[in-house]
This record gives structure tokens, C-alpha cells and sequence, in this order.
């Protein structure tokens, strides 16, 4: 059972992945649970220093003004296996 701390989706077929809120110092960094396009596309969004700077927790990065449209997009699928490419467009696999 996987829930993202971005889009706040959920359920047992979510994929999840963990993700360092500052990229650069894993060891220390916290981590949360996001689904893999939101990680794809926060990682697409954002450079590590901006992550460090100033996106350093869940709460920032959904209030980003960069992801607004992502997040309203994504919330109103109920797809989970989606694939986000690095230029920022989000692409249905299926
Ligand atoms: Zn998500
Ligand atoms: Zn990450």
C-alpha cells in the first residue's frame, strides 16, 4: 500500500519510491513516499540545489508553483502506471 505525499493518490497498486528532500546529503536527508511520476517530475522541476534551498520538504514542493498544473492533472487520473519524460511533459504509457 503506497501513498504520495505530492498528489496524496494511494492505494495497494501505486508504485512509490523514496525521495530525499535534500538529494545532495542522503545519509542525513529525510525522506518521503511519492509515487514514481511525481518523483520523475520533481526531479524534472527542479535542480538539486532548489531542492535543497528552498523545496526541502513535501509541504513546499506541492505548494510550488511549478507543479500546480502537474498535481491538478495527476490527481484527476486514476492511472498509476505512468511514465513522466525529462522535459517536463507528462506522457500516458498506456
Ligand atoms: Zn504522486
Ligand atoms: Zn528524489
Amino acid at each position: 500500500m503506497g501513498e504520495c505525499v505530492l498528489c496524496r493518490r494511494h492505494g495497494p497498486d501505486l508504485p512509490t519510491e523514496r525521495h530525499h528532500l535534500r538529494p545532495e546529503r542522503r545519509a542525513e536527508s529525510p525522506v518521503v513516499e511519492v509515487c514514481s511520476p511525481c518523483h520523475d517530475q520533481l526531479h524534472a522541476l527542479f535542480t538539486n540545489e532548489e531542492l535543497r534551498e528552498r523545496f526541502d520538504s513535501a509541504a513546499a514542493l506541492r505548494g510550488a508553483d511549478r507543479m500546480t498544473e502537474y498535481l491538478s492533472w495527476i490527481r484527476g487520473t486514476k492511472k498509476t502506471d505512468i511514465s513522466v519524460d525529462t522535459s517536463g511533459h507528462v506522457r500516458d504509457r498506456r
